[in-house]
C-alpha cells in the first residue's frame, strides 16, 4: 500500500524525455492532471500549479473537470506575485470559455478583490481544425479535436512550422537563391511537424477517429482503466481501456509514427506494479519499446 501513496503525490513530478521536448508532470485521475512540455513552453492542463509550471507562457485546458482546471487561476496569480510580466494564455475549448470567465470572475470576488481591480487573463478558446500559433511562440501552432468524454472536452496536436526550400531550388548556390527571391519567385514552402499529440480526457474511440494524433513524435494519451472487469466502467465514465489503445495500435500497424507514447491518467486504485504488468501484458509486442508509463 505504501507504493500507491507514491505515486499518488501530484508535486513529485514523472520525467520523460522524448527528441522534440521533456514532459514533466503528474496525471492520476481525479487527482490531478498536468503535462508540462518546456521546450515547447506549453502545459497542458492545470489540475495541479507546481512553481515549475509559472515559467511557462501558454496552458491548454482540455476540459473544466476540476482535476484538469483547478489550478488555473493559480498558475496567473503565482505569476503576476513573483513579478513575471509577460502575460500567460490560456486556451480552451471555445464552449467552456463563458464558463470560465464566469469561475474565474467568481473566484477573484470571493477573494475580495475590489470590482474597479478585476481583470481577466487572456483566454483564447479554440475550434476543433483551427490552426492557432502560440502567442509567444510564433513558430510552434496548436490544433485542436473533439473527443468524446463526459463532458465537452478536446484534444490537440503541437505543430512546429518552418519554412522549406522546395525540392527544384536545393541545388541551387547561394547566389542563385537570392536572384530568385529578388525577382519575386517563391522558393520555400510551408512544412508543419507533428511534435506532440495530446488526447485529454477521452474515450477510447477518439484515438481512431482522430488518425492523426499517431503521425506525432510523441502521443500522449489517457489510460484510465486496465482491469478487464472495467471495461464496462470506462464506457460509463467516458475513459480509455487499455485493450482500446491495444486494439488502436494494432489497427494502425506501421501508420503508428509515433516515438513515444505515453501512458496517462491511470486510476487511483491501481498500483504501480499492477500498471507495469497490464502494460506488459495488453500492448501489442512490436509497440512495447516505445511506450512510457507516466507514474
Ligand atoms: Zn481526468
Ligand atoms: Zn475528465
Amino acid at each position: 500500500m505504501a507504493e500507491s501513496k507514491y505515486i499518488h503525490n501530484a508535486l513529485k513530478q514523472v520525467h520523460v524525455n522524448t527528441s522534440c521536448t521533456s514532459v514533466v508532470g503528474f496525471s492520476i485521475s481525479g487527482l490531478a492532471t498536468y503535462i508540462q512540455l518546456p521546450e515547447l513552453d506549453f502545459c497542458i492542463d492545470m489540475g495541479e500549479c507546481p512553481l515549475s509550471a509559472t515559467s511557462l507562457n501558454h496552458v491548454f485546458l482540455t476540459h473544466a473537470h476540476g482535476d484538469h482546471a483547478r489550478c488555473l487561476m493559480r498558475h496567473h496569480s503565482l505569476r503576476k506575485m513573483m513579478g513575471v510580466e509577460r502575460e500567460s494564455v490560456y486556451y480552451m475549448p471555445e464552449r467552456i470559455c463563458d464558463g470560465a470567465r464566469d469561475w474565474i470572475r467568481a473566484e477573484a470576488m470571493f477573494e475580495g478583490v475590489p470590482e474597479n481591480k478585476f481583470r481577466y487573463p487572456e483566454i483564447v478558446g479554440v475550434s476543433a481544425g483551427e490552426l492557432q500559433f502560440l502567442e509567444h511562440r510564433k513558430d510552434l501552432a496548436l490544433e485542436a479535436f473533439e473527443v468524446k468524454h463526459s463532458i465537452h472536452a478536446m484534444g490537440g496536436t503541437i505543430y512546429h512550422y518552418k519554412k522549406k526550400l522546395k525540392e527544384e531550388y536545393l541545388g541551387k548556390t547561394p547566389d542563385e537563391i537570392i536572384k530568385l527571391r529578388e525577382s519575386g519567385t517563391e522558393i520555400t514552402r510551408e512544412v508543419y511537424d507533428p511534435l506532440v499529440s495530446f488526447m485529454g480526457d477521452c474515450m477510447g474511440e477518439s484515438l481512431l477517429e482522430n488518425q492523426r494524433v499517431f503521425q506525432s513524435k510523441v502521443l500522449i494519451t489517457e489510460c484510465t482503466f486496465l482491469a478487464p472487469e472495467d471495461y464496462e466502467m470506462s464506457h460509463k465514465k467516458g475513459h480509455t481501456h487499455i485493450s482500446q489503445i491495444a486494439d488502436a495500435l494494432n489497427r494502425m500497424g506501421d501508420q503508428v509514427k509515433c516515438e513515444k507514447i505515453i501512458l496517462a491518467h491511470f486510476s487511483m486504485k491501481y498500483s504501480e506494479k499492477y500498471i507495469r504488468e497490464m502494460i506488459a501484458k495488453e500492448i501489442p509486442e512490436k509497440f512495447l519499446d516505445r511506450i512510457v508509463a507516466f507514474i
